[in-house]
């Protein structure tokens, strides 16, 4: 396939943002060609994405409802001096479905998949077979840009979905276990259930560098199954991930370097939560944006795009003040005390914080009281969060 394809909106990443945005522009504006551009062989690729269910307004979960393969009510955490159930509910979203909705909505000749992007610009996008496709307005959602402009710790983990030869027992997520040694950073083990027998055991690490020893993580994710009583008769599938922790950084450098007047969205655009770097309401909330703008044309399209993310940016500085906190006043053995005061809050501001809606009140609870770092480095990070 060469030539020239023309279009209104064309998506370069069919990733998590980019899937979302063509999904509520099919659903929502469905006078416009919308053509998406993935490198892989599928929308999505082979992700499983979740999130709690207070993240997503009520207004948006149409769009993502359907995505959702698998729900629970509740959820668990355990640390060493605290076991807790909390009531909100969870979901995860499979990337299968994100790419057969994509496929449904969208005519069989705009879901470009397999196609790698040589170039992006505001209103063209060439593909590496030469194929040239002009749009009123191009959105770059091919996730992160140059992460090295930001101040950034790590949360990073190896996942293995796994069958085990007897039922595993577990009715709900447990979203930390860390009653786990405490290696490289605050470490602890992250069970999202599946059928009766098989689940995702993630073995998960807030460390200060990206580097991820996969073979040792694995090891450790076999002993932390046998340590269950589990016996694993199958590794289905295994999943690694090295997301950024947001500290600090300056915004705009950032989104000019993911390319010079062309809207962004999803990692690349910086909307993601800076602690857990996950960006999954952020990427329905950007759909949302996107479909309900007026004009889809390359400079309005820009500048709604940057003024959204620039404003999300702007509002989260106390989540990076926070991840400051956890990276700089505590030493790496200390985080896991961070967490284990934060998970015995009200469950209402434990969720407001992962939907990055924190009220002043949560703010003012979060950092009240005898802080579980040492309290001159904390003074510092607040400092230096000010400046
Ligand atoms: C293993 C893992 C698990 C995660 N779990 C969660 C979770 O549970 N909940 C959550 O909210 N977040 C989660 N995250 C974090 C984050 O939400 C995801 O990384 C998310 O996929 C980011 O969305 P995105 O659209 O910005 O980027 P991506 O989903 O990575 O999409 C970018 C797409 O662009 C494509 N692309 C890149 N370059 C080109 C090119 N030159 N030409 C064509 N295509 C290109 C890529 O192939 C990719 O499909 C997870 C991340 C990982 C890695």
């Amino acid at each position: 396939m060469t030539g020239t394809i023309q279009c209104d909106v064309a998506i370069a990443g069919g990733g998590l943002a980019g899937g979302l945005i063509a999904l509520a522009l099919a659903a929502r504006r469905p006078e416009l060609a919308v053509v998406i551009v993935e490198e892989g062989d599928a929308i999505g690729g082979n992700h499983i994405w979740s999130f709690f269910d207070t993240d997503v307004e009520p207004g948006h979960r149409w769009l993502v409802d359907p995505l959702v393969a698998h729900g629970w009510q509740g959820y668990t955490v355990l640390f060493p001096r605290r076991r807790r159930q909390l009531p909100q509910s969870y979901a995860s979203v499979h990337s299968e479905r994100l790419d057969a909705a994509v496929r449904a909505a969208l005519p069989a000749g705009r879901v470009l998949t397999g196609c790698h992007l040589l170039g992006v610009g505001p209103t063209a996008l060439v593909l590496e077979n030469g194929t040239r496709i002009e749009a009123g307005g191009v959105i770059d959602a091919r996730g992160a840009a140059d992460l090295g402009l930001l101040d950034l710790g790590w949360q990073k983990f190896v996942g293995q979905i796994v069958r085990l030869d007897a039922p595993h027992g577990l009715e709900r997520p447990v979203v930390m276990d860390a009653t786990v040694e405490q290696i490289d950073g605050y470490r602890f083990v992250y069970l999202l259930p599946g059928s009766a027998d098989t689940l995702l055991i993630e073995d998960t690490y807030y460390s200060d560098g990206p580097a991820l020893d996969r073979a040792a993580i694995a090891a450790r994710i076999a002993d932390y199954a046998a340590g269950r009583g589990w016996r694993i008769a199958e590794v289905l599938r295994e999943e690694s991930g090295v997301l950024p922790v947001a500290l600090g950084g300056d915004f705009e450098a950032y989104w000019r370097s993911g390319g010079n007047r062309v809207a962004k969205a999803g990692v690349r655009a910086g909307l993601f939560h800076p602690t857990t770097g996950y960006s999954l309401p952020d990427a329905i909330r950007t759909a949302m944006l996107v479909a309900d703008l007026p004009d889809l044309t390359a400079p309005a399209l820009h500048d709604a795009l940057h003024d959204h993310a620039a404003a999300a940016w702007k509002g989260r500085g106390f989540y990076r003040l926070l991840d400051k906190m956890l990276f700089r006043a505590a030493r790496p053995v200390e985080r896991i005390k961070v967490f284990e005061r934060f998970y015995g809050l009200d469950a209402g501001l434990i969720s407001r914080f992962y939907a990055a809606k924190s009220t002043v009140f949560d703010r003012i609870r979060i950092l009240a009281g005898k802080p579980p770092v040492p309290v001159g480095r904390a003074i510092a990070a607040i400092r230096e969060n000010a400046k």
